[in-house]
């Protein structure tokens, strides 16, 4: 599996780029979240073409203010226009993809196929409503393949979910990619040290942080320190 970085930062740290996630898993490639930073980034990197799939943990701004402009770019950009498949994980989150769609790009489904998330096989979700922000949807999401497990928090306020939705007994690698925040937010993200418990049993790596503030006394190993993570 191969699990590449767009962009590891928080909603303000554009020089660290929106948090998103290029994920290649038996040949398919997937794109977690599309905030303003990441067309941009896929344009640079020339990956537009080769996106299979995207998926969005939940609606603020730095998690799909470029969703719009990718789409587009699949209709009217490509040497072989096409649809741009996004993948839902309930009927209410497809309903308010549709609607958040429509304001951009009018007649949505001239533009994206929607695909439940049961028809691949190597995502499943994590529901964390209400666990980023209060009455909001969100989504964690793990990938697997027959030899590793990748889980990947997206924005939460609960540092707990995330671990107890994997099972450290597979024989599979298992890598968690844990949102967190170097101060205190109420719950809207993950507070650095409340990851610290998990360290020892699990390899964690802490994102949608900036990485020119790390506290001196952080210790979860960051995305943005690893370059086999960074595009
Ligand atoms: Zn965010
Ligand atoms: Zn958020």
């Amino acid at each position: 599996m191969k699990v590449k970085f767009l962009g590891t930062g928080g909603a303000f740290d554009f020089d660290a780029g929106n948090s998103s996630i290029w994920i290649e898993i038996n040949n398919k490639k997937f794109l977690l979240d599309c905030g303003h930073t990441v067309y941009p980034a896929l344009r640079k990197h020339n990956l537009i073409d080769d996106l299979d799939y995207i998926l969005i943990s939940h609606f603020h701004d730095d998690h799909v203010g470029s969703l719009c402009t990718t789409i587009l770019h699949h209709t009217f950009f490509l040497h072989k226009p096409k649809k741009t498949k996004i993948i839902f994980p309930d009927e209410s989150f497809k309903y308010n993809l549709n609607k958040f769609l429509s304001f951009g790009l009018g007649n949505v489904d001239e533009f994206v196929d929607f695909i439940p998330i049961s028809e691949t096989p190597e995502v499943k979700a994590i529901n964390t409503f209400g666990l980023h922000v209060e009455n909001m949807q969100s989504y964690g999401f793990i990938f697997e393949d027959e030899n590793e497990i990748v889980a990947i928090s997206g924005d939460l306020g609960d540092p707990e979910i995330i671990f107890s939705c994997v099972s450290r007994h597979s024989k599979k690698k298992l890598r968690i990619f844990h949102e967190m925040s170097f101060e205190h937010t109420d719950g809207v993200h993950s507070y650095y040290k409340d990851l610290f418990f998990f360290l020892d049993d699990y390899e964690i790596y802490g994102y949608h942080v900036n990485p020119e503030q790390v506290p001196a006394d952080n210790q979860v190993p960051l995305v943005a320190d690893h370059p086999e993570y960074l595009l």
